[in-house]
């Protein structure tokens, strides 16, 4: 097949799990598949010729019209605790289409969304529309540029279908990339199968692809709870100090790998308050930016109670070991928030009183409603004094940044190290929902992929502090009206 010469490299691990596990399904054809963004850097990565994946016969394997040689579709199904309500789930609208085997050995899950119904689909139509999908693609590739574990985008087509939201739109399907798409929602899912053999099978799958030495630990499960808990307060913690806001952490979309997934109703806060949501379905604040870390607890603990039957014969005794376990995310997550937190101060070394004056900081970032990402970058370059916002003008600011700057003559390095370690730690830019809005308006309504393309390209180089960047840290005029987010679009 013409296909061939792309470089793909298909393995299909997954279809080895027991059949309750998935449903073999071949994507839906579509009326007109049409390539609009590829993302070259990643194909190069994952053993792809980027020459190729621009012709016409791969336009049609990402749009699922041509299903590559060696590839096994499948939708995968799994369960979920969505805003805290139990739910049988799956993949809706989306199918795996196999494994890529990278040159550099590593194993990809290759992801159609936007693929068409699968018997897991409920009431959704399957699709996607193309907005939604190339804000996924511009958000996770700024994550990744920010150095937060994340699936990746590799490809947008169009389907040459239109498909209906509230309004008619442009069809569209996103290939996705991740290192697998294990889910907690997978093992709520084994785990309701009330078959042991068959969560066990899951779980060997999991540590065979992401903790390969658990397999020769005393305990492997409990070691696989203990990686995944590490893993996630590691991620958790990378979100907080990024300011970036999820939006819909059900426990169908934390994955096993530490991966961020499922970009729907997420986006970066942009002054500073601890409540802050922008997802329109959560009404009551369930996934506000303060409340993700106890989210990912309160999810990791359906997860622990899923592996529960294979950490001890003894259930009094599993729980006891993965209560234990449990406790350990949130002394993690507060470890690596507070090292990130000095970074993004300049601090070097460790001291008793520097929670209380981040703390401090960020009391006053969200009394003088400061833009979060903006007020370490001012602090970044030194700008505080000459930079015209209530907060700096305070006097308690005035105040706090005496300690601060007390703080940062006890440590032995320079103001320059300082200055050097804040700008590596804070962003100068992040994907402003205006500015993420306009590249999406523009490649929508023009067919104008310039934009995004600039977006892009300022985007991928976060802490880079060029005159490039400038003009993508304004913050947009006040609208009156605050920015909402739209899930399942
Ligand atoms: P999410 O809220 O994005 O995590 O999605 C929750 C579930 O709804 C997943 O199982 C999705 O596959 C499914 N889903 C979302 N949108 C659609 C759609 N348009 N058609 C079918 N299923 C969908
Ligand atoms: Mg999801
Ligand atoms: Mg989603």
């Amino acid at each position: 097949q013409s296909h061939l010469h792309a470089g793909w490299n298909f393995d299909n691990s997954y279809v080895k799990l027991p059949s309750s596990f998935y449903t073999r399904l071949d994507p839906t054809p579509v009326a007109a598949p049409k390539l609009v963004k590829l993302n070259e850097a990643l194909a190069d990565e994952m053993g792809l010729e980027t020459d190729a994946l621009h012709e016409e016969e791969e336009a049609a394997v990402f749009a699922g019209n041509c299903v590559p040689e060696g590839a096994a579709p499948l939708a995968q199904a799994y369960a979920g605790h969505q805003f805290g309500h139990f739910t049988m789930l799956g993949d809706g609208r989306a199918i795996l289409l196999g494994e890529q085997l990278t040159p550099a050995g590593e194993r990809m899950d290759i992801q159609l969304k936007g693929s068409g119904q699968t018997p897991y689909s409920r009431m959704g139509d399957g699709r996607a529309g193309l907005g939604p999908m190339l804000r996924e693609y511009i958000i996770s590739e700024a994550m990744h540029a920010l150095g937060i574990p994340t699936t990746r985008s590799l490809a947008v087509v169009t389907t040459g279908e239109s498909i209906m939201r509230l309004t008619e739109e442009p069809g569209a399907v996103l290939t996705r990339v991740a290192a697998s798409h294990l889910r907690v929602g997978t093992f709520q899912y084994a785990a309701g199968l009330g078959d042991n053999r068959k969560l066990q099978a899951l779980a060997d799958y999991a540590i065979e692809r992401h903790d390969p030495d658990c397999a020769h630990a005393a305990s492997p499960y409990l070691s696989l709870l203990q990686r995944v808990i590490a893993r996630q307060a590691k991620l958790i913690a990378k979100w907080q100090l990024v300011g970036f806001i999820h939006g819909v952490m059900n426990t169908d979309n934390m994955t096993i790998s530490g991966e961020t997934i499922d970009y729907g109703p997420c986006a970066f806060m942009d002054v500073y308050h601890p409540e802050t949501v922008f997802s329109s379905i959560d009404r009551h604040g369930r996934y506000a930016y303060g409340n993700q870390p106890k989210i990912a607890s309160w999810n990791l603990t359906r997860f622990a109670e899923s592996l529960l039957p294979l950490i001890h014969q003894d259930e009094q005794e599993a729980i006891r070991q993965t209560e234990e376990a449990l406790t350990g995310f949130g002394e993690q997550f507060s470890e690596h928030w507070l090292t990130g937190m000095r970074a993004k101060l300049g601090l070097f070394d460790e001291e008793e009183q520097d929670e209380s004056l981040i703390h401090g900081l960020l009391a006053l970032m969200e009394k003088y409603e400061a833009d979060f990402t903006n007020t370490f970058r001012a602090m970044s370059l030194d700008h505080t004094t000459s930079t015209d916002h209530d907060l700096f003008q305070a006097e308690e600011f005035q105040k706090w940044k005496q300690q601060w700057e007390d703080r940062l003559n006890r440590q032995s390095e320079s103001r320059e190290a300082a200055q050097e370690r804040m700008r590596a730690h804070n962003p100068a830019v992040i994907p402003r929902n205006h500015r993420v809005e306009e590249a999406l308006k523009a490649a929508e309504e023009e067919g104008d992929l310039s934009v995004m393309d600039k977006l892009l390209n300022v985007l991928a180089a976060p802490y880079a502090y060029s005159p490039e960047q400038e003009s993508y840290t304004v913050l947009p005029q006040p609208s009156g009206r605050p920015y909402r987010t739209y899930c399942g679009t």
